[in-house]
């Protein structure tokens, strides 16, 4: 076909303004003096080469120099804004991963912020003033709080996992039910995990009954270790059976071999008082005489992103001088907000109250039914009196993070319905708004679930909402 262009497309390449003209406007130079000459002259040569690139492709596009030099701006803008931003969860599932999962208490929030800003005592020993341990600032918390002899933490679940596998069964092999084979989402799945570690699989029993009895036939000379692993994001109902963690723990002793136990969800208190069915904890595996324990920070622990591994103090400490330990090291902000976390387990009913995971399963569910009827007349006061319908109706909330499948808690949902039924518009222009909120579709309608929204947020999502509805319906929102 050639490059023969049509003398349409040539006129407009031709029209194009030149770099140097560009470079010579006078909000261009402003830009070059607050972002620096680099990334604004390489943010104008790629709007150029874009624009380039549509014309040769025969789309009309405004070639002025004016609007060159906006589109080079607007690049410039995206590249200096941060895109991990926080925006308003209002989908009712409180562990969210998309969403960052376990939201920090206040506490943890400062203490971030302080360890931020300035040097902190991350591995000095204050007496001697000798290189020490990062470990120390939650290794007696942890032993506190779970009754473990020995405790350390690395940078996730699935990395604590990998490491308690490779220091106890590199080479041997690993016995685990066919019930606790999971996978757990964003790709942790225990047989891999498991092979990644060097370690042979042995399956026992079936998906839904495996016995004491599987486990004991399995052993032999080469094996190094038994896995227990916590189904966290299904449930099998019905005839099922499965070990309890003091049986696993009593044969596995017998025979002079280590338990470890993957709790996935990391719960400190009793989910019961929540309504909800009882989450194992961290001391109930470690007293089951598990060898070692390990979960999520960031799930109902409600810190940040960690692997937390418990257990017997000769096991602990040849984990710790593992190269992987090493390699999975946390850095300071996360044991700044992790030691914050476990200090206000030291009581736990101010755990309930500040630890925002554990606040918002146990708000009451008359407590979120005032938040809806709140959250429906401030949208009644600011929504267009037509093309949207705003009801409340009965639903659920759900734990979310692969925690306590399947439970949910009871809400009442604010639900939105444009006229024209395009649920996934509305919830698209959502995501877009400033901050972005994010919501459920069901029946066609965007709904809202009270009960994740945080303090202060409830005015923020309501000019959100009248913002995206305006833009969905091309109208004008009051905005009283
Ligand atoms: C969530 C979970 C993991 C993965 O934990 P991360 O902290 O996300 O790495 C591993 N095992 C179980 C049982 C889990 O529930």
């Amino acid at each position: 076909m050639g490059t023969l262009y049509t003398e349409d497309k040539q006129h407009g390449l031709r029209r194009l303004p030149a770099v140097s003209r560009i470079l010579q406007d006078e909000r261009v130079q402003e830009a070059i003096t607050e972002h620096g000459r680099e990334l604004v002259v390489d943010c104008v040569r790629e709007t150029l080469d874009r624009l380039r690139a549509r014309l040769k492709e025969g789309e009309t596009v405004p070639t002025d120099l004016s609007s060159v030099v906006q589109e080079a701006l607007q690049a410039v803008e995206r590249w200096r804004t941060p895109t991990l931003r926080r925006v308003i969860n209002a989908t009712g599932v409180v562990l969210h991963t998309g969403l960052g999962r376990a939201v920090l208490a206040e506490a943890a929030r400062r203490a971030v912020a302080e360890v931020a800003q300035g040097h902190s005592i991350l591995e000095i020993d204050r007496d001697t003033g000798e290189r020490g341990d990062r470990i120390e600032h939650v290794r007696e918390l942890l032993r506190r709080l779970t009754g473990a002899e020995d405790a350390t933490v690395v940078n996730n679940n699935a990395g604590a996992v990998l490491l308690a596998v490779t220091v106890l069964a590199q080479g041997k092999e690993v016995i685990i039910s066919r019930g606790q084979l999971v996978e757990i989402g964003g790709a942790f799945r225990m047989p891999d995990i498991i092979a990644q570690s060097g370690a042979r699989l042995v399956e026992v029993g079936t998906t839904n009954r495996t016995r004491l009895s599987d486990y004991e036939r399995a052993i032999t000379p080469d094996t190094a270790l038994l896995i227990r692993c916590h189904p966290s994001n299904f449930r099998i109902v019905g005839f099922s059976e499965e070990v309890p963690a003091a049986d696993l723990a009593s044969l596995a002793h017998r025979y002079n071999l280590p338990v470890l136990d993957d709790v996935g969800s990391g719960c400190l208190v009793d989910t019961g008082r929540f309504g909800l069915e009882h989450e194992p904890t961290l001391q109930e595996s470690v007293q089951a005489g598990c060898d070692v324990v390990t979960c999520s920070g960031d799930k109902l622990l409600g810190g940040p992103q960690a692997g937390i591994i418990l257990g017997r103090k000769e096991i602990v400490q040849r984990i710790r001088r593992h190269p992987l330990h090493r390699a999975l090291r946390v850095d300071k902000l996360t044991l700044a907000a992790l030691e914050a976390t476990l200090r206000l387990y030291l009581n736990p009913e101010e755990a309930v109250q500040e630890i925002p995971v554990l606040r918002t399963l146990a708000t009451p569910a008359d407590d979120i039914k005032r938040r809806a009827r709140r959250l429906r007349q401030r949208l009644q006061a600011i929504l267009p009196g037509a093309g949207i319908t705003v009801r409340l109706r009965e639903g659920e909330s759900a734990v979310g993070g692969g925690s306590l499948p399947g439970q949910q808690l009871p809400t009442t949902l604010v639900c939105l319905r444009l006229s024209d039924g395009n649920a996934q518009r509305l919830a698209r222009a959502l995501r877009w708004q400033e901050p972005a909120v994010f919501t459920r579709i069901e029946q066609e309608e965007v709904v809202i679930d009270p009960r994740t929204l945080l303090e202060g947020e409830m005015e923020t999502l309501v000019q959100a909402v009248a913002r995206a509805v305006t833009q969905c319906l091309g109208g004008e929102a009051n905005h009283a």
